[in-house]
């Protein structure tokens, strides 16, 4: 890296020249120099244009990747189709930007501007927008999956839905997501998401988001060793959080069948009407749903003991519990919010 020929300077000189832009003497012969060798040599690969004044340059189709551009005025700049994979956009002004098209991917863009950008088909998986400003920003198509988001301010973003964040990897399982790697910041995001998809109409969306928030929040209790962590687990297993009622279905078969199993191990149903009949592994089953719906036909009775009383009253609590908790969990998900 070459630095900045003028005394006492210790910054590094920007691209094909001698000086650091603060003393770079004529910075207008050096934009229109700068343009005309982007058309005949467009690979800037690991460039420095740190703090640079690059506003309303055409950028389109050039290499750009592990380019210096912290601070850098990139203002109304078409970059059409550039790579900036692991460019370093600290504090980058990219206001109006022409970003469609453009590999942003691992780039860091931590406290840059991107309002009234256009990100069109761009790129941005593992890229780092803690404390970006994405208002009036047109994520339409964007790729951000494992982006990392923290502080990021995207309420006024345009076109922003859960499909931005669909892991590429994965091409049977669909996934979606944003980084993870530190639980409480996820936590925060996945909350200003599912605010942002509320305030767009965007209920599944919004619906992913909470579940997600949720998730985080209980990877948080179980770091601090909080008990509330058992609970958060239990919601997660029974409902996804009122966000996944088809889990409440299964969570049902296996309470009813693990009940039956209980029934079975501890000899507690009789046949009313007749004492010589003998019961089988589906009349346990149909004892147990009878319970579990608390419909109690009265042809299946419990064993006149504590233990057998106490095993079907369980069931009876927990089958009220759960189809209860089956009808808010329905009518929170597929009613409008
Ligand atoms: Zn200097």
């Amino acid at each position: 890296m070459k630095h900045c020929t003028r005394e006492n300077c210790g910054e590094a000189a920007v691209f094909n020249s001698e000086f650091c832009w603060r003393h770079l003497p004529d910075r207008e012969a050096y934009r229109e120099k700068l343009s005309k060798l982007i058309k005949e040599n467009p690979s800037l690969k690991g460039a420095n244009f740190a703090r640079a004044d690059l506003s309303n340059l055409d950028f389109s189709n050039t290499d750009l990747s592990r380019a210096d551009m912290t601070r850098a005025n990139l203002a109304s700049c078409n970059f059409f189709n550039a790579c900036l994979k692991d460019a370093e956009l600290l504090g980058a002004d990219l206001s109006g930007a022409d970003l469609t098209s453009a590999n942003l991917e691992s780039a860091d863009l931590t406290r840059s501007y991107l309002r009234s950008a256009r990100l069109w088909h761009a790129n941005l998986q593992g890229a780092n927008l803690i404390e970006a400003n994405l208002n009036q920003c047109d994520l339409w198509n964007a790729r951000l999956f494992n982006v990392r988001l923290w502080r990021t301010e995207f309420s006024q973003a345009i076109s922003l839905s859960k499909t931005n964040f669909r892991d590429p990897r994965r091409k049977y399982i669909v996934d979606f997501g944003i980084s993870e790697k530190g639980a409480h910041s996820a936590e925060e995001a996945y909350r200003g998401l599912k605010k942002y998809f509320l305030a767009n109409g965007r209920y599944d969306d919004a619906s992913w988001a909470s579940f997600k928030e949720k998730t985080m929040e209980r990877l948080l209790l179980a770091k601090k060793k909080d008990p509330a962590y058992i609970p958060s687990l239990i919601m997660n297993f029974l409902c996804g959080y009122g966000e996944k009622p088809h889990r409440i279905i299964f969570a049902s078969f296996f309470v009813i069948l693990a009940f039956a199993a209980a029934f079975f191990l501890t000899d507690a149903v009789i046949y009313q009407p007749s004492d010589a009949y003998r019961l089988s592994i589906s009349d346990y089953i149909y004892y147990s749903v009878i319970t579990f719906t608390t419909v109690g036909y009265g042809d299946f009775i419990p064993q006149a003991s504590f233990t057998c009383r106490a095993i079907a009253s369980c069931e009876a609590f927990l089958g009220t519990f759960i189809i209860g908790l089956f009808i808010f969990t329905l009518a929170r998900k597929y009613s409008a919010r």
